[in-house]
């Protein structure tokens, strides 16, 4: 019977053939983070529901639409649709803000959204995030959107553009909130239903509506640069200035607000026009407030969540280099039971050092055997029989040039097998080409 039950709407799998270009990702955010002292944090999918609804915000489309709230027996939770407020969750409950500011944390994470899926949006997906807490600085601000672009700038992605804006503190905002509402109350009627609501509760999420409509009536709002308190306002200008100093390019962009609610002051985005409407690769922002909210001491923070799926997208289409997959590095092909047995050790000899090593498992003939090994892309291969364990040696063919070396079967197999090995490396690096355990272009 043909298996007719299939991924759910929204999510993907990944298989062997595509994981080395999660690697790729992982590997350099991972390296990326840790050079700027960030730690790697894990804590759970799920979590109380009542966490997102004081973190995320109770107006946002987060909390009102996409929300995976499950049921079991009695204990209702909610698949994190986000990172940071498990992060924070985490870090107050280990005790970590009482530990050496700033703490630094990073994670590689899945994430949950009821949204509609289409490219680049999915109902599960992945994010590199991380937090940075303890520090007001508007240098920390600049650090955390220096990590962001190294990230960028090491996978070589090509037309991302930093848009950063500040969103001010809670005592800026009140004012802009009414000067907002000044402002698109005359036109109300004409708005989507979901921003009719937001002009109540939350005008500012206004700006951040996809309908082109509610994009066209918003495009002479009030902008909230406009707004802000000497603080808020002195601590963007040294967040450009610190950017500056960085060599980094940034556009002014007062539309960004963001989509969760316990942002205050910085705000940011990294955002390519080359996958459609879904071009935010990370955004991150500045959230003070929030971990007193959560029932912490005051303490002062920021970070960013990077939409894995999106930044493979842009990847692919731009064409960069990933890590190479893995390769065989030899493939013993065997005739007989003894053959096989021999096989079976030098195998594990290899592996021992680190090696790939195969050998036939579908008691296929001699010649399906070598046609598989080609298949698979083996660097050596090694033919033995009854012939070679009679004499203690075989031949070790290099398949791309088809040179052969003869080898002793002896328990210095695996040396003689590393010398030849690494020799035929340096012979691939000398062509101007790269070895194939590293990158498939210019090594990072
Ligand atoms: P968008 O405006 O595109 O809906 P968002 O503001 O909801 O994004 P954030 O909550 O800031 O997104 O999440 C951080 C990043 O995670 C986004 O910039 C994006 O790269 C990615 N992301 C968010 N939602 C999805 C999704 N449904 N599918 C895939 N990636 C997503
Ligand atoms: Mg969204």
């Amino acid at each position: 019977m043909a298996m007719n039950i299939k991924r759910p709407n929204g999510t993907e799998d990944v298989i062997p053939r595509d994981a080395h270009k999660w690697h790729t990702v992982e590997k350099i955010a991972r390296e990326t983070a840790e050079s700027y002292g960030f730690g790697e944090l894990r804590f759970p999918t799920f979590e109380n529901t009542e966490l997102f609804l004081r973190s995320v915000g109770e107006t946002t489309d987060v909390v009102q639409k996409e929300m995976y709230t499950v049921k079991a027996k009695e204990t209702e939770f909610t698949l994190r649709p986000e990172g940071t407020a498990g992060a924070i969750r985490a870090m107050l409950q280990n005790g970590l803000l009482n530990e050496a500011l700033p703490q630094r944390i990073f994670y590689i994470i899945s994430c949950f959204r009821h949204e509609r899926p289409q490219a680049g949006r999915l109902r599960e997906f992945h994010q590199f995030g991380l937090e940075m807490a303890g520090s007001p600085s508007p240098a920390a601000d600049a650090e955390v959107i220096s990590l962001a672009k190294k990230i960028l700038d090491r996978l070589e992605l090509r037309n991302i553009e930093l848009h950063i804006n500040s969103i001010g503190c809670p005592a800026c905002r009140a004012k802009y909130h009414d000067a907002l509402r000044a402002y698109f109350e005359p036109r109300k009627e004409e708005l989507c239903d979901t921003c009719k609501e937001r002009l109540v509760k939350n005008p500012m999420r206004l700006l951040d509506c996809k309908s082109p409509e509610d994009r066209e009536i918003a495009k002479d709002a009030p902008v909230i640069l406009d707004y802000l308190c000497e603080e808020c306002s002195s601590h963007f200008t040294k967040l450009k200035k610190y950017l500056d100093i960085a060599g980094i390019s940034y556009i002014v962009d007062p539309k960004i607000v963001r989509g969760l609610d316990y942002y205050t002051k910085t705000v940011f985005e990294f955002i390519t026009t080359e996958i459609g409407a879904q071009g935010t690769v990370c955004g991150g922002g500045r959230y003070d407030g929030l971990i007193e909210q959560l029932g912490g001491q005051h303490t002062p923070a920021l970070g960013f969540g990077m939409g894995l799926e999106r930044l493979l997208l842009v990847m692919d289409k731009q064409g960069c280099d990933f890590l190479a997959p893995k390769k065989c590095d030899i493939y013993f092909a065997t005739m007989g039971e003894p053959a096989l047995e021999k096989a079976m050790k030098l195998s594990a000899q290899l592996r021992e050092y680190g090696y790939f090593a195969e050998f036939d498992l579908m008691q296929r003939g001699l010649k399906a055997q070598m046609k598989y090994a080609n298949k698979i892309g083996a660097a050596f291969t090694m033919v033995l029989g009854d012939n070679e364990l009679a004499e203690g040696t075989a031949k070790l063919k290099e398949m791309e040039s088809g040179e052969e070396t003869k080898m002793s079967l002896d328990n210095k197999f695996e040396t003689v097998f590393e010398e030849i090995y690494f020799n035929k490396m340096m012979n691939v690096m000398d062509d101007g080409n790269n070895p194939p355990f590293a990158f498939t272009g210019e090594d990072k």
